[in-house]
């Protein structure tokens, strides 16, 4: 299965993706998590990574896409992957497209979970996510355990200021995706609220069909 998660900041594709990868077996490629990553590493790129993204902006076509096409070419791919965030922009999918042309290989489906702009903010302020297990919690939708309260991180980009551009972000430079995989006729809407359990199921029932 190769397929791709796309939605809005917040729509519940980290959530969706670790649930998913668990059911298919394939490795969960997340581009945010790529680039925070570099950012935790200290490395040159990392401080100018974080300087980009903290303010809600994207990280430039030339700098993501060597980053993301590397990996998706790793030996643990070769049955299938998730991609999570990537592509965000027209020139991503065009240059994720003639990669796998070149390697020979297709997507089977490109996901793309539907959350109204106005649930967005909500969901990304209180997010909280644990270093450590890497898992996703919501103060207020799926609070974190006790034990792991004191080791939670809050986005530096998880602010109101920067999800509102980001949000607008997600329709100037990702929307346009939309129609170029609904074209190849392999995009799936999933309607992204509600319980995330019965969004797991909404995924794998468009995924059969
Ligand atoms: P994305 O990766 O698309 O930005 P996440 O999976 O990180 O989204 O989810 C964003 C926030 O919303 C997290 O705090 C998560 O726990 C919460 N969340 C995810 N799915 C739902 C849902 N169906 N309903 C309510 N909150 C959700
Ligand atoms: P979310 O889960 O809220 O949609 P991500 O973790 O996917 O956020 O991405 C966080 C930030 O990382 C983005 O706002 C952007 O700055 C950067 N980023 C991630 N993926 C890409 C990409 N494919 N192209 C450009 N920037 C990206």
């Amino acid at each position: 299965m190769r397929m791709i998660l796309v939605g809005p900041p917040g729509a519940g594709k980290g959530t969706q993706a670790a649930r998913l990868v668990d059911l298919f077996r394939i490795p969960h490629i997340s581009s945010g998590d790529m680039f925070r990553a570099e950012v935790k590493a200290g490395t040159e790129l990392g401080q100018e990574l974080d300087r980009l993204m903290k303010t809600g902006g994207l990280v430039p076509d030339d700098v993501t896409i060597p980053i993301v096409l590397k990996r998706v070419t790793q030996p643990d791919t070769a049955k299938g992957f998730m991609l999570d965030g990537f592509p965000r922009t027209r020139p991503q999918a065009e240059a994720l497209d003639a990669a796998m042309t070149k390697a020979g290989v297709a997507l089977d489906a490109v996901v793309l979970i539907e959350v109204p702009d106005a649930l967005l903010e909500e969901r990304a302020v209180m997010r909280r996510s644990d270093p450590e297990t890497g898992k996703i919690y919501h103060l207020k939708y799926n609070p974190p355990p006790p034990d792991v309260a004191g080791r939670l991180v809050h986005r530096a980009d998880d602010t109101k200021e920067a999800v509102t551009k980001r949000v607008t972000k997600y329709h100037s430079e990702t929307a346009p995706i939309i129609p170029f995989y609904q074209e190849k006729g392999i995009l799936k809407r999933v309607d992204g609220v509600g319980d995330p359990d019965a969004i797991t199921e909404r995924i794998k029932a468009v995924l059969e069909s």
